[in-house]
């Protein structure tokens, strides 16, 4: 019987070993998990139910080939169709669905949980041992790589030694950040993503009075969902073409849809399911524009709030609580306990000068292998087992999932999933992707085994 490892044990590593057991009955499984709760992985675990799902129910369903599983079991656990078409869940709601997949998983004699932090892979002569932290090791004949996501990296900035300081929270998924908070005080949080928003939220739920400064080097403000038109689909204008010749038909259809009082986003939900595709197509060159020059703005229009999310973010905007800076942290010092930080203020000469009490850190996963502090990584980075992606977010592999080697060699035997392909795909971590790629890894492990 053929063994599969499965290193990370969040949504994406449970998501690949459902489909690897419904597809064979002739597979041994180890998830090897340490660090968060099995299947929750930082994005469902937490408690705050303010933090709500950030993607319809109706996109959230394990599985691609019945896209109503989810809203199903919401119907199943009391809630109406009515409010499953209105509103956002909690998370934490989230998480007790990919919990009831985690029961049945246990209770399958094919699968064997490990509670450690993989930390090198050896390549044997018929297989792979991978060691883990407890000194144990793991002997498999195929690996899934579902590590999800790491820290965020260190804000740049001229001392370094505030990093070290308890004012300074670098994990903004754990509510460390809210101990021993004096609620009259101000905060810092670095970063204007939806790690921020939950963050903000969980401040505001705890009392906190005190002003929340937000800085990100454009400062864009959160966008939020809300019903628009469809607009139709107009990918085949897009197909080969550069990415200057598809910003400018992107930019003809947001004034058509202007044009007709419609919302953009309808332009931006018809380009969403083609937004692998057209990443894939550009070169080198052009995904490196993208990167410098549209992330930050497809990040605003891909990535939106919960309607009520964004009111209670813009209610405290407009009682003057919180504010959004464009600019970049210079420095940070602390002295005291008061936090000095100096930004450089966007498309300006000035500078702009605060005092706070805390810094959360909220300028989402690390991507950068190179630069991740993770005994794994390196190891395997220097062992070429894996490579790190040119464009620096995640790894390299083929278009199938499966990891590049030395000399662009592609493993027959280690797979990746999730964040690892953010480089390949771009778009890779949400539900409708990691449960699309488990399939298709499963697939493709079963099909090489038989
Ligand atoms: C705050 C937040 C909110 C999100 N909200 C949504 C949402 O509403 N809808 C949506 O579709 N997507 C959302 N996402 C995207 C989210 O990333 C995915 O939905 C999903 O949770 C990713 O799961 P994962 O297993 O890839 O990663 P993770 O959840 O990060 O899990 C990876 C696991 O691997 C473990 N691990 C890592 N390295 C090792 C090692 N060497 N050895 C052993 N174990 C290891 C980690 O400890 C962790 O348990 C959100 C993401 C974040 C960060």
């Amino acid at each position: 019987m053929k063994t599969i490892a499965i290193i990370g044990g969040g949504w994406s590593g449970i998501l690949t070993a459902i489909q690897l057991l419904k597809k064979s009955k002739n597979i041994s499984i180890k998830i090897i998990n340490s660090g968060q709760p099995i299947g929750l992985g930082v994005a469902y675990r937490t408690t705050d139910t303010s933090h709500l799902l950030n993607v319809p129910a109706g996109k959230m369903s394990a599985f691609t080939n019945n896209p109503k599983h989810f809203t199903d079991w919401l119907i199943k656990n009391g809630h109406s169709t009515d409010e499953i078409e209105k509103h956002f869940f909690p998370r934490l709601l989230y998480g007790k669905y990919i919990l009831e997949f985690v029961d049945k998983i246990k209770q399958n004699s094919q699968v064997k949980f490990i509670d450690a932090r993989a930390v090198d892979i050896q390549k044997e002569s018929l297989n792979y041992s991978i060691q883990l932290n407890n000194g144990n090791s793991i002997n498999a004949d195929k690996i899934v790589l579902a590590l999800g996501n790491f820290l965020p990296s260190t804000p740049k900035s001229a001392t370094l030694n505030f990093f070290e300081s308890p004012y300074y929270f670098k994990n903004p998924w754990n509510a460390d950040y809210l101990k021993n908070i004096s609620i009259s005080k101000d905060i810092l949080l670095i970063g204007t993503g939806l790690t921020m928003v939950d963050c903000v939220l969980s401040l505001k739920k705890a009392g906190v009075t005190g002003k929340l400064y937000v800085v990100s080097p454009r400062g864009y403000t959160p966008a939020s969902h809300s019903k628009a038109e469809i607009y139709p689909d107009f990918y085949s204008e897009l197909k080969g073409k550069t990415l200057l010749e598809i910003f400018q038909i992107v930019r003809e259809h947001l004034k058509i849809a202007e044009s007709k009082k419609n919302s953009w986003i309808g332009v931006v939900d018809s380009l969403r399911p083609h937004a692998q595709d057209l990443w894939i197509a550009l070169s080198k060159k052009d995904k490196q524009q993208f990167v410098s020059h549209i992330r930050h703005i497809w990040g605003v229009a891909r990535h939106r709030l919960p309607f009520t999310t964004h009111k209670e973010l813009m209610d405290l905007k407009t009682k003057s609580q919180l504010e959004i800076i464009g600019g970049r942290i210079i420095d940070i010092q602390e002295s005291n306990g008061i936090v000095s930080s100096s930004i450089q203020l966007r498309g300006s000469s000035k500078k702009r000068n605060l005092s706070v009490s805390r810094v959360i850190n909220c300028t989402g996963p690390q991507s950068n292998y190179k630069e991740l502090k993770e005994a794994f990584i390196q190891n395997l980075l220097a062992k070429k087992i894996i490579i790190s992606n040119e464009l620096k977010m995640g790894i390299e592999t083929d278009i199938n999932a499966k990891v590049l080697q030395e000399d662009g060699k592609t493993s027959t035997d280690i797979y990746a999933i999730g964040s690892l392909l953010r480089g390949i795909l771009w778009e890779t971590t949400a539900v409708p992707e990691i449960s699309k790629q488990a399939e298709q890894i499963a697939k493709q492990i079963v099909d090489s085994i038989k």
